[in-house]
């Protein structure tokens, strides 16, 4: 098959550390295949190659923080026939949505010599309240073999296989044992949606929640568990829940309860 005949990706990214991005390249040897099997035709980390849509499918990371990222995901998204966002950034606004509980203006005024020459939203806000996405690939960092999966999904035209239960069943599947059970460490494992392995409680630490909230999360239970059980206070149930994804809908109305 010839290069114009591949399917052609675009990576974009907006507020972001890179992270997401970063584990496109930490494919390594599936790598070769993915560029086998899709023109890379837009991602400035890994290529100068800057060429204009459309795309066929297009990977956004990160959040909409200024009024000129908005403008752009809406010009992207006019270019684009699969839209994927990867990432807690783009999925739910990530850590920089921590601005949504405050006056972003007292960060800035804070951070910068200059307040003045910065231009920004009240807001970071995921790539979904401001263009219809097709499918949002959760994670702080996603996990690369789930970014394979969805694009080998998209590419052949069926759905992802991306699990939405809780952190809890992969502690299950890899034989870890509970540390919330066994040594009363606080863990958002049983509201937060699979996806790493259950890489911390592996190494007996508590899950902070980077892959967001599962389908249907109960986190009051889980929140009344931490103040009534593990002798947490409110201050400290707030912060669990206010962090990568803050401003993920169950998480944001979990922590505003503990304000
Ligand atoms: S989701 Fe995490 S790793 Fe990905 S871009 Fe945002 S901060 Fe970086
Ligand atoms: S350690 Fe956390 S994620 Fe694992 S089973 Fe216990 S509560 Fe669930
Ligand atoms: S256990 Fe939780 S915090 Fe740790 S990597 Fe997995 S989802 Fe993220």
């Amino acid at each position: 098959m010839s290069a114009r005949e591949k399917p052609r990706l675009g990576v974009f990214k907006f507020s972001s550390c890179d992270g997401c991005q970063l584990s496109l390249l930490d494919c390594e040897l599936e790598l070769l295949a993915v560029t086998d099997a899709v023109e890379i035709a837009y991602f400035l980390e890994a290529t100068r190659k800057d060429m204009k849509g459309p795309f066929d499918v297009v990977l956004v990371e990160g959040s909409i923080t200024t009024p000129h990222e908005a403008e752009l995901i809406r010009q992207i998204r006019k270019s684009a026939k699969v839209l994927i966002t990867i990432g807690a950034c783009a999925t739910s606004g990530g850590i920089q949505a921590l601005r949504n509980f405050a006056d972003v203006n007292g960060f800035l005024d804070i951070v910068y010599a200059r307040p003045d020459y910065i231009e920004t939203l009240d807001t970071a806000t995921p790539i979904a309240d401001h263009v219809q996405v097709d499918f949002e690939l959760r994670g702080c960092p996603i996990n690369k073999y789930q970014l394979l999966e969805v694009l080998n999904a998209f590419l052949n035209h069926r759905k992802p296989n991306i699990p939405n239960y809780a952190e809890c069943i992969e502690c299950k599947q890899r034989g870890t044992v509970c540390v919330m059970v066994a040594k009363g460490v606080a863990c958002l494992g049983p509201v937060t949606q699979a996806g790493c392995g259950g890489l911390c409680p592996a190494s007996h630490r508590g899950c902070f929640g980077c892959f967001g909230p599962m389908e249907s999360p109960n986190t009051t239970a889980l929140a009344d568990r931490f103040l009534n059980e593990l002798g947490q206070d409110k201050g400290t149930v707030l912060r669990a829940f206010r962090s990568f994804n803050a401003n993920a809908p169950a998480f944001r109305e979990e922590s505003l309860k503990h304000e």
